[in-house]
């Protein structure tokens, strides 16, 4: 759906006053109000729209880039940049133009409880090649707020030293009449005094303060499933940090680090290994072990393999972290060619160079190899 124009939105002209704009608001909040208007979406679409028009031109700088650039210059910088409004934010922000008084909760069952949700904690998890492989299962301590052992996290002292809210009357919501100019409304809102809560603490709880929390330990078991990689990571919800007097916990996030492995290369789900060849080895062909995730596995190598060629054992690599079967190890063949030689060294050679045999014979166009090279140091 593309956007209005703000200006037709409100129905006022370009060079509309302030005091027009407010007017020509509170006209259309007046008509597509949702008390007025219950159970009508299209009402409240038009009602949210007109909002958002006067959060825009109520405001001189947002209303000159608006001017300017139109929608995208006042997209995602205002408040709730457009969509996603909500008849609560809506309420609150324009709390003083209808009338001084906010209407957070308006409307029934947007009355939250204002409770503080406890920090995230962020920890680093170094694993091996190993452990990815195989998925591995990590106890660590973690040093956080937990909820107070005294006063079961209430802040009360002995978790019972409450008195019910004066404010409230302990229902934890209270209601007022207010006068507005869309006339008088009767609103609920969470109580200011107990947040909410019905009870406010009579005495503190003198080991917290009448915080609710603590500083101390946890041993966390974590459950890393094979195949992660570097850089990814895993959320713990409700194991990080508790919050005051009993809200909700913080996640615990769980980054992965990679160790190197000394031979093997990782390349997602398969595994790479440079295989060095003397000469002679790629020449009359050998047997070779090479490294992977569990030992070492043996390989032949053909008599002529050239160097570039890449070896695929499959099902030798890491699993896939969801499950979709296992990568491969590649074995990227290398010959080393000798850099020192005796004299003796050096005429077997050259007579051998006298042969055929020893002349080059590159397949023409052999495009592969250069993929595979450059693939290797990409
Ligand atoms: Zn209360
Ligand atoms: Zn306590």
């Amino acid at each position: 759906m593309s956007k209005r124009d703000y200006y037709v939105i409100l129905g006022v002209s370009r060079t509309a006053t302030q005091e027009e704009i407010k007017k020509a608001y509170r006209k259309q909040a007046l008509k597509y109000h949702p008390d007025k208007n219950p159970g009508d979406p299209e009402a409240e679409e038009k009602f949210k729209e007109a909002a958002e028009a006067y959060e825009i031109l109520s405001d001189p700088e947002k209303r000159s880039r608006y001017d300017q650039f139109g929608h995208a210059g006042v997209g995602s910088s205002s408040g709730f940049g457009g969509a996603g409004m909500n008849m609560d934010d809506i309420f609150e922000h324009f709390g003083d133009i209808f009338g001084g008084f906010g209407f957070s909760g308006f409307g029934g069952g947007h009355s939250s409880s204002r409770h503080s949700r406890g920090s995230n904690i962020r920890i680093k998890v170094r694993l091996t090649l190993e452990e990815i492989a195989h998925g591995t299962e990590k106890k660590i301590k973690i040093q956080k707020d937990i909820p107070c052992p005294a006063c079961h996290g209430t802040g009360a002292k002995d978790g019972t030293a409450f008195t019910t809210c004066p404010t409230c009357h302990g229902r934890g919501q209270v209601t007022r009449v207010v006068n507005t100019f869309l006339g008088r409304m009767q609103t609920t809102t969470t109580c200011p005094t107990c947040h909410g809560q019905g009870k406010i603490i009579q005495e503190k709880c003198p080991v917290c303060h009448g915080e609710g929390v603590v500083k101390g330990e946890e041993v966390i078991k974590i459950n890393i499933p094979a195949g992660v990689e570097d850089g990814m990571q895993l959320s713990l919800n409700s194991q990080g940090n508790a919050s005051r007097r009993g809200g909700l916990k913080g996640d615990l996030i769980v980054l992965i680090e990679e160790v190197e492995h000394p031979d093997l290369i990782r390349d997602g789900k398969n595994l790479i290994y440079p295989l060095y060849l003397s000469i002679t080895q790629a020449a009359l062909g050998t047997q070779a072990e090479v490294p992977a995730v569990d030992g070492k596995i043996k390989i032949r190598i053909e008599p002529g393999t050239q160097p570039g060629k890449v070896l695929r054992i499959r099902g030798k690599g890491l699993p896939d972290i969801h499950g979709y079967g296992k990568g491969d190890l590649l074995i990227y063949i290398n010959v080393w060619i000798p850099k020192n030689l005796s004299r003796d060294e050096k005429r077997i050679l050259e007579k051998l160079d006298e042969s055929e045999e020893f002349k080059p014979k590159p397949p023409r166009h052999d495009k592969s190899f250069f993929e595979k090279v450059r693939n290797f140091f990409e």
